[in-house]
């Protein structure tokens, strides 16, 4: 009977073994296992293959495309639509939190600069974040370095420690609702959740984007089910017809 002390090395090199072939497999919780470009390929490859087979062995579906090519017509804008909503969303930013200081920073840098010109503070609409600046008004924030801080403690209850609102990795201090993506290593304003397929995180800049691709993607999805139903209902059928008896 071998003892723990000879099964020791063996389990060690059967551990190790294990773990520099899981290193080869994508993994969608992993950030190093996973490619965002890979995951992009794969899901227009997905969508093309889903409606693919569709469009390649439904002969009523082409048949009806003769007939009907307005119905497909609008079938495909939607496919299309889906797609492009998704690559826009993807590329798009989800509002980081040092973007947004570095606007407001400039914000007050032109304050100094133009004595006709002001800041406008920045105001709270369910805890987002604006900055603009405005001519002729008179700004209540101090300028400066630390403006960005007072401004941010405005949003706070008095009597909140400033180490509670900074990140810890960033080392900024976030406005209410914004949180550190440890997949982007940024703090995003109004965090939502970092998306594995779109490689990007969902927050106060795209927050929109995001509910229209989900809406156009669910639509997708239900209308290609419902061809997939009709194609499997008619081709059920038809072998009932032609079964002999
Ligand atoms: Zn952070
Ligand atoms: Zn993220």
């Amino acid at each position: 009977m071998p003892t723990d002390g000879v099964c020791a090395p063996i389990a060690e090199l059967r551990d190790r073994a294990l773990d520099r072939c899981s290193r080869w497999f994508p993994c969608l919780a992993d950030p190093a296992r996973r490619s965002s470009l890979v995951l992009k390929v794969a899901l227009v490859a997905l969508h093309l293959v889903y409606a693919g087979i569709l469009f390649s062995f439904d002969e009523d579906l082409i048949e009806n495309t003769r007939r009907q090519p307005w119905y497909i017509a609008l079938y495909l804008l939607l496919f299309v639509a889906a797609l492009i909503q998704y690559f826009v969303t993807a590329g798009s930013s989800p509002g980081y939190v040092l973007d947004a200081m570095k606007a407001y920073n400039e914000a007050n840098s032109l304050f100094i600069r133009s004595p006709t010109a002001s800041k406008h503070p920045a105001s709270s609409k369910n805890g987002s974040l604006t900055v603009t600046v405005d001519i002729n008004q008179s700004g209540r924030n101090s300028l400066g370095s630390s403006s960005w801080s007072k401004m941010v403690m405005e949003f706070y209850p008095l009597g909140t420690s400033i180490r509670t609102m900074t990140c810890s990795y960033c080392n900024i201090e976030q406005p209410p609702r914004a949180k550190h993506c440890h997949d982007c290593d940024k703090c995003v304003l109004q965090f939502d959740h970092h998306c594995v397929w779109l490689g990007t995180c969902i927050g106060q800049g795209n927050h929109c984007r995001f509910w229209w691709y989900i809406f156009e993607e669910t639509a997708l999805c239900l209308w290609t089910g419902i061809l997939y139903i009709t194609y499997l209902k008619t081709s059920i059928s038809g072998a009932w017809e032609h079964c002999p008896t």
